[in-house]
């Protein structure tokens, strides 16, 4: 079966040889960038905050246990969240075309980059992987639900199911280039959990393709904790990282 399945993608490579996502310069294998492209993103790969993942910089030698001026002040209530790049020109490049042109192809690269971001953390006590629900009036325009694209191959790697129907999402225009606190009260009470049975006592972990500001995954944790589930974590594909 698996000599099989070697000889098909061959064949396969053959007819779709691998390239690059973002410039088509030809690579070893799908879903991996060149690296030209591969080095313009600024890969989350430092010192970070052990909570939410907070990128810290220069190249001082952090203490790993440190947490961020948000985290430390207890404000960030989610277990923990990793992203694997920080949201700039580059990650751009990724991220805009695959959220609203249909760029799906790039979300095996965005998926295994994810995979790779969650490498300080356990993940064996996860139960179900879940993508940031769409809500209908959108996903009819998109036609995909991105961060559903981004859930399947990492639930894949975890081992554990993608739960894609608990939640559900009322629609509200876009959120653009609000601030922190517009952006919050903007996404409050969007979210309704319909199938407690299958959160209560869970252990959850959020996808989605960029965390702004972070409102989306605290109003998710929130609506999540209180249907039951035992933990809730997030893994971004990038991250916007202001100045804190
Ligand atoms: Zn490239
Ligand atoms: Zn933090």
């Amino acid at each position: 079966m698996v000599i099989c399945r070697k000889f098909f993608q061959r064949i396969l490579d053959f007819i779709y040889p691998p390239v690059c996502p973002l410039c088509n310069t030809g690579v070893s294998t799908h879903g991996e960038l060149c690296a030209d492209c591969w080095t313009a993103i600024n890969w989350i790969d430092g010192p970070k905050c052990k909570r939410c993942g907070y990128p810290f910089a220069g190249e001082y030698d952090y203490d790993t246990d440190m947490l961020c001026p948000i985290c430390a002040s207890g404000k960030n209530e989610l277990d923990w969240v990793r992203s694997a790049c920080v949201y700039d020109n580059a990650s751009k490049q990724i991220m805009l075309p695959f959220k609203h042109c249909g760029k799906i192809k790039y979300a095996r690269f965005m998926a295994n980059a994810m995979i790779w971001a969650l490498r300080d953390k356990d993940v064996h006590n996860i139960d179900v992987v879940m993508p940031v629900p769409l809500a209908w009036r959108r996903l009819f325009h998109r036609g995909y639900n991105q961060a559903a694209l981004l859930a399947q191959p990492i639930a894949r790697a975890i081992g554990v199911r993608v739960d894609y129907d608990s939640v559900h999402r009322k629609y509200r225009p876009d959120m653009g280039h609000k601030t922190a606190a517009a952006r919050a009260k903007n996404i409050r009470g969007v979210f309704t959990v319909v199938h407690p049975d299958k959160i209560r006592g869970k252990h959850i972990l959020l996808i989605d393709d960029v965390m702004t500001s972070g409102a989306t995954f605290a109003e998710l944790y929130k609506v999540l904790k209180k249907a039951g589930a035992a933990s809730v974590a997030g893994v971004s594909f990038c991250r916007v990282v202001r100045t804190i």
